[in-house]
Formats: C-alpha cells, structure tokens, sequence
C-alpha cells in the first residue's frame, strides 16, 4: 500500500473526549472514527487490525471444528418473546418496529436465532456435536458507550454455541472452546487470564471469562498463584459469601422500616440471590428513616428492574466528582469503575434521588445518594470486596489482583433456550432428548483495543505483529531522489511478492514527520531508505519494540524479512 495514496489521516493531539490510550491512539492513528456515540466507522488501516484478530479466531474456531454461519443483525421480536428475553433484557435491547408495525429487535447475542436453526436443521443425536458460529455486529444500547471500541453500541463479535445430546458432550464442547480461546489471545499478542465468572443475565451453569490484564479494565479480578485459582471478583464474592454466613441480606432485615420490600420481595422479583444483597444504606429523610439496598450484580439487567421495582424511569450514575462530594471518598477514586454494585432505595427516595456508585483503587466500594433535598446520609455504606491478600477460596493462600478487560466469555447454557424453544432431537432409542448447549463469545475490536492497551508508548502504538494492519513500514526519506525511490520501490516490489504486507511512506513530507507517524502507527518493522545510506548500498532496520536499530545489504533486505 502506497501512503500516498491510502486513506490514513493521524492527529497530533489527543482527542479530548478519549479517556484511556487505546481509544486516543486508535483515533490518532486513523483506526476509527465516531459516528455517533458507541458507533464507529472503521477506517481502512483499523479495519485491517480488525480483520487479522477475525482471521485468527477464524482458524482457532474451525481447528476446533466450529462451523462458521451468519444470522441477521435484524430479529423478529416472536423469537425473543419465546425465550421470554423480549420482556426481561432491558433497555440494552434495541427493538424498532416495521412499516407494518411488526417488533424487531437488533441483535445483541444470537441464542434465539441459533437455536430456532437448530431446531428445525437438526433431527437426529447423528448430526451432534455441533458447534455453529459468526462473525457479526451486535448492537447493545449501553447504558455508558465508552473507551471507544471497548464498549460501543455497535460492535463485531465472535458468537459460537454449541449443542450436544448429554451433558458430557457439553462439557467437552466447552471445554475445546476454552483451549481455543486460549490460543486465540495468545496469538494476539495479550496478557490474560481466564478466569471463573458469574453466569448472569445469560443464564447456565458455568462460566469463565478471559480477561487481559490492564489497570484501565472495568473488571477487577483475583488469582491466586499456588493452585491457579482465578476469579471475577463478584464470582469469588458470591462464592466467599455464600460460604459464609448470609449476614449482608440480613443486615437489611436488622433496619427496614415497616412498608418496606422484604428481603425476599426484592430478590424474587430481581431474580437474584440473597447473597447479592451487600448492605444496606440508611438515609434520615423527613418523614423518618428510608432503607436504600446495595445490589452487586448484572448492572443492565438490575437496572431495569429496579427501575420497574422503584416506579421510576431511570436509575442514574452520577459523576466522579459527585460521587466524591457526597461520599467523602479519598482521592483517586475512580468512579466509573464500580458499577457493579448498585443502590436501591424505596419508590419515594428514588423518585428524589440520582444514584451513585464507585470503587476506589483498592477496590473498596462506596455508594451514596446524591441528595436533592432535606436529605443527610445517616450512615454511608463501605463495602469491601475480595482483594489482594485475602485468602484464597480453594488453597487460602494470599490472592493476588489484577484490573482485566472482558474479551472473551464462554457459557455452559443448559437447556434453558433449548427448552424454551423447544429443540430437541431424537436419540438412539429413538427418544426426544432436549439439546444442551453452551455460548461463546469474543468481543473482536474490543480485543484490537486491548492489545494497544497493553502495546504502546509515549509515542504511539506498538502492534503485536500477528494482529499488525502491516508488517513492514518503508519510509522514504526523500522522495524527490530518483534513487531513493527507486530502491524504495524494488523493495516494497520484492516484499510484496514475498507474502510481506508492507506500508510504503512514499508522501511528500520532512523525515521528522515521516518518523513520528511511523512511531504513531506502531508497525513492528521500520526500513528507512536514504541518501546516506543508500551510499553504502544499506537500508535501516529498525524494531517499533524496542527501538533496536540495524543496517542491512539493500541487496538482501528483503529475502532477509521475508
Ligand atoms: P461487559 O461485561 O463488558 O458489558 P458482557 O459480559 O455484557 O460484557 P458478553 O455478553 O459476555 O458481554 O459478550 C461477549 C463478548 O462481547 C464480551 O466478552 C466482550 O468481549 C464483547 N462485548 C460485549 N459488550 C461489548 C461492547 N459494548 N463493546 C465491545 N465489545 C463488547
Ligand atoms: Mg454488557
Ligand atoms: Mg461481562
Ligand atoms: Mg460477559
């Protein structure tokens, strides 16, 4: 590819309104440019990192012997309503209507639509195992579209699922879904852990996640190092708790108030387990004391159906400052970062109040009441979450913990949409068996990104080159000498015919410019071809890693890269 002529504009300055680097260096390096929120175009040189992590789950998919399938984007509302998912996912779900004011819906996960292909392609236990997958964009109406292509609205994952006759199968199904997830983000470069998750709003029975490691992920996590235990923090919370004592639900018997939901009342309807309910918060209003409740877990999910349970419209996050001004909480308090947990209070006080909620750096969480009107906080809840030092649940060693980002998440389903679609298939005794399935999915840009957020410098990006959009950046000194481009040309010519992608800088522009972009861009090999060197018949060879400089014959240069 010739710079000249591809579409690829960088910015000097960071964008104001990209809060972590990754996002800021994919925006300045022309990777991606917003739409609107949570919505990006993919621009040519980022569509290319895009495509090699597709083309690397590709392969690990179909080494594992999925095979690859597309559904629409676009889904009748009758197939969610018979998983009940139509009425219980939320706001996320984003439903529209046709010109015959028929309800679709846009898909955020794909269990329905696969399973409605089962269904009725698959009749006998002949045709299992199988495990179908896609490649697809997903649209999810977050409630906080960030980091850019971390968590947009629209976003390209990898979805598989799997169906098996008896549970043995789906363990196994899972389990080679697990290894090829493995090498998958070995491939790309990644830092990660896989580690024991909650199942969630997606149901099932177990669940691991893959987390890369970086201190901007929204997820905490712990590991242990004697016997390799690892776990999503709310995963080792619930398990912690539920050993425990259930004492947090019954904190919240000890202070409600005549009128109040009972601890029962508020589980069944949230569908969640007493051991979610973490502790209570206690506000003095005018009319006497008001028990608020503080929720860890699914945050989309819970927040609609507090929404429902509070008579409200909106559960809503406030903003680091307030959630400090109001709370008290130390410096560095990161905000955002502790959604997880979430506080509930009676129909009247939510009508009057926002909803705070944040976890500081050591992972103790707060939360408050932004308070609009006569209102004192009468007693502030601090939790304290699993951290580093606590012991391990399995071996009681110290845990070690990590900030993460969720690339990847693998589910053992059951038969919950099997069932409820009614997939079943005839066995060797000629009986109906209802399938079992699991889910896997992989968030495909938002592992491009954490590969820069683990890949970079001061300068620019540092691609990992099995997910590079370009192996090779010749950067042309100076154009106008006939024989500099000429030699830059034979070479560019040679590596191309060898199978090497390479970004030829042929633009009109200083060395010094040339040499920032390329640092920018983050191309794991750099030929520079100048006047002087050309004198000793040599090019520069220079790695974006780590800097290392070293000449090259020109005669060789590219048989030696290739
Ligand atoms: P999160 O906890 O970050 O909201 P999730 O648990 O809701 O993610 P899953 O339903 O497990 O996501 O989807 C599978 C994968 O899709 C995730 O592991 C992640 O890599 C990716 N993904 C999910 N939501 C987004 C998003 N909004 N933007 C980009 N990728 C996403
Ligand atoms: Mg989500
Ligand atoms: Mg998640
Ligand atoms: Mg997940």
């Amino acid at each position: 590819m010739r710079y000249s002529q591809y579409l690829l504009t960088t910015l000097k300055e960071t964008p104001a309104d990209a809060e972590i680097v990754s996002h800021q260096l994919m925006l300045r390096a022309g990777m991606i440019r917003k739409v609107a929120a949570g919505i990006y175009n993919y621009l040519p040189f980022g569509l290319r990192a895009v495509r090699k992590v597709e083309e690397i789950v590709r392969q690990e998919m179909e080494k594992a012997g999925a095979l690859e399938l597309l559904m629409p984007m676009v889904v009748p509302a009758e197939l969610w309503q018979e998983s009940q998912r139509w009425e219980q996912y939320g706001k996320e779900l984003l439903r529209l209507k046709d010109r015959k004011d028929s309800d679709f819906c846009l898909g955020p996960t794909h269990e329905e639509v696969i399973t409605d292909i089962v269904r009725g392609a698959v009749r006998s236990y002949r045709q299992l195992p199988l495990n179908l997958y896609q490649i697809q964009s997903k649209f999810r109406d977050e409630i906080r579209p960030r980091f850019g292509l971390m968590r947009g609205r629209e976003f390209i994952m990898k979805d598989a699922y799997s169906f098996d006759l008896d549970e043995a199968g789906a363990d196994a199904a899972y389990e080679k879904m697990f290894q090829a997830y493995r090498r998958i983000f070995e491939r790309c470069g990644l830092k990660f852990r896989a580690v024991e998750a909650d199942t969630g709003n997606i149901g099932g029975s177990s669940s691991h996640e893959f987390m890369v490691l970086a201190e901007s992920g929204e997820d905490a996590i712990v590991s242990c190092s004697s016997c390799q235990y690892a776990a999503n923090v709310e995963k080792a919370e619930l398990i912690a708790t539920a050993e425990a004592t259930p004492e947090p639900a019954m904190d919240l018997q000890k202070v409600a108030t005549p009128g109040m939901k009972s601890v029962e009342e508020v589980t069944t309807y949230l569908e969640v387990t007493p051991q979610r309910l973490v502790k209570t918060l206690v506000l003095q209003t005018d009319g006497g004391e008001t028990v608020a409740v503080l929720l860890r877990g699914d945050r989309e999910l819970n927040d609609i159906k507090l929404c429902r349970l509070l008579g409200c419209n909106e559960v809503t996050l406030a903003s680091e400052e307030v959630v400090q001004q109001v709370t008290g909480a130390p410096s560095g308090f990161a905000g955002p970062v502790g959604l997880e947990l979430r506080v509930l209070a009676d129909h009247e006080v939510a009508a009057m109040a926002d909803f705070i909620v944040g976890a500081n750096a050591a992972d103790s969480h707060y939360a408050g009441v932004n308070l609009q009107r006569d209102f004192t906080v009468e007693a502030f809840a601090d939790l304290r979450l699993t951290v580093a030092g606590d012991p391990c649940p399995r071996c009681a060693s110290p845990l070690e913990s990590w900030r993460g980002i969720e690339v990847g998440h693998i589910f053992k389903l059951g038969t919950k949409y099997s069932e409820a679609l009614g997939a079943t298939v005839l066995d060797d005794q000629g009986k109906d068996r209802v399938l079992i399935m699991g889910c896997y999915g992989i968030g495909i840009g938002r592992t491009v990104a954490s590969a820069i957020e683990q890949n970079h410098d001061e300068n620019g990006i540092i691609f990992p080159l099995p997910i590079a959009p370009f192996q090779v950046l010749i950067a042309v000194v100076n154009p106008k000498d006939e024989a500099v481009l000429k030699a830059s040309e034979d070479l560019y010519q040679s590596l191309q015919q060898a199978g090497v992608e390479v970004l030829l800088d042929d633009r009109d522009e200083r060395p010094g410019s040339k040499f920032k972009d390329a640092d920018l861009l983050g191309i794991p090999l750099r030929l520079t071809v100048g006047t002087r060197g050309l004198k000793e018949e040599a090019v520069e060879l220079q790695r974006r890693k780590d800097g290392e400089r070293t000449m090259l014959p020109l005669a060789g240069a590219a048989e030696l890269l290739a």
